[in-house]
């Protein structure tokens, strides 16, 4: 079984709607990113969305803190299953579990066959019951944590209304206990952002999480946003602060040791494209965004940017018209392909890895991309999580 973090195959995984796409201009989306909500209990100092939902933001075009309301949720929902959607991400914006609807749109997507993940501070699991639900329901859980110690926990994560590390380690704790009651249902895992920050604590962090029975502690390098300039740490950081602390961790950890490699690779190699070797944004048009405010984002990381929607869930229509609406969705494209050529692309975005896959295939013959969907069945054995792409 390959890597759990392994974009690349996982579009060889979905080699069907990749070339669907690639041929015909239009398929029906593997993963879509969904936000539940933009507001978040929690200010970290290195959020991708700090944009969306930081008081310093108030009064700009991105600023909102908006809940997605329970009748949009859900019939955005009911969409996805009619549209043969492979998996949802909850994710943000914000922190997904301020919006107490999520756990109703949980089971639905649930009990339609779609699989989920979360991205989660996990510190209101307790409140809205979300236990139970989460580990029948879903395929993995990831709880942002990004320190090692409770004192660094609180003063990069800054938590609205004081202290949270205590109440994120007994829901932790919990999760782990229904998961293991239910023979271990789904992946859970921690994660840690490297910054200036918090890489100190690379090593607290896999001491204090070496003996919780979960599946993996990732750590993954904080990439700056173009809203806060888009000018990535420097390779000293990387190489000389950073991979000692790495290595380090890798021997407490063991094979619970995870880290976002690829992004290092990019980071320390191409310090001018930092590897945005494709021309075309594909990866987008098999996993874009919807946001709590209720547009059809390209992307997460042109979440709050209405240049970069496809179209409003208040504007009467439903995500599927939305998204089948082509026209729409070339002229968003052709304006961040051939007219802007990247220049407001965070690098190293989300859909990054996915991308150099998509233009491969892009690139590839006819006879290629038969091979690739016959082989297509043996890729989804061989992978974990094949549709978190
Ligand atoms: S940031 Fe740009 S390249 Fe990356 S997914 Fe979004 S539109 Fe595509």
């Amino acid at each position: 079984m390959s890597d759990i973090f392994d974009p690349k195959s996982k579009v060889l995984a979905n080699a069907d709607r990749a070339i669907e796409f690639i041929e015909t201009g239009n398929a029906s989306p593997v993963l879509i990113e969904v936000d539940p909500s933009n507001a978040c209990n929690h200010a970290c100092s290195f959020c991708l969305s700090s944009y969306i939902h930081f008081d310093k933001y108030r009064g700009t075009e991105t600023f909102s803190r908006a809940l997605m309301p329970k009748d949009m949720l859900m019939k955005l929902c009911e969409d996805f299953v009619d549209m043969g959607v492979r998996a949802v991400n909850w994710t943000g914006g914000g922190e997904p579990t301020l919006n107490s609807h999520l756990k109703e749109a949980i089971e639905y997507c649930g009990s339609n066959d779609i699989k989920m993940g979360i991205f989660t501070n996990g510190t209101l699991l307790d409140k809205h019951d979300l236990f139970e639900t989460m580990v029948e329901n879903m395929t993995w859980v990831r709880v942002s944590v990004d320190s090692g110690t409770k004192e660094t926990y609180d003063s990069v994560r800054v938590p609205k209304g004081g202290a949270n590390w205590d109440r994120m380690v007994s829901n932790v704790t919990k999760l782990i206990e229904v998961n293991d009651s239910k023979n271990k249902k789904i992946d859970i895992g921690v994660g840690f952002v490297i910054s200036p920050d918090t890489y100190h604590e690379i090593v607290d962090f896999a001491k204090f999480f070496r003996d919780f029975d979960l599946t993996y502690c990732q750590y993954k390098p904080e990439i700056i946003i173009r809203e806060d300039g888009g000018q990535q740490r420097d390779i000293e950081f990387w190489q000389g602060k950073v991979q000692p602390l790495l290595d380090e961790a890798k021997e407490i950890l063991g094979e619970k040791f995870e880290v976002n490699g690829y992004k290092l690779e990019d980071l320390a190699m191409d310090r001018k494209e930092f590897g945005r070797n494709y021309k075309k944004c594909l990866g987008s048009q098999i996993s874009p965004c919807v946001g709590a405010d209720g547009h059809v984002y390209v992307c997460t990381n042109h979440r709050g940017w209405k240049q970069y929607s496809y179209g409003c869930l208040y504007d009467n229509k439903s995500f599927k018209e939305i998204w089948n609406d082509i026209q729409t969705r070339q002229k968003v494209m052709n304006q961040i392909e051939c007219v802007e050529c990247f220049a407001n692309c965070t690098k190293l975005c989300k859909p990054h890895e996915s991308n150099k896959a998509m233009w491969d295939i892009y690139n590839s013959t006819e006879e290629e991309r038969k091979k690739l969907l016959d082989r297509q069945e043996e890729i989804r054995q061989n992978i974990k999580h094949p549709d978190f792409i």
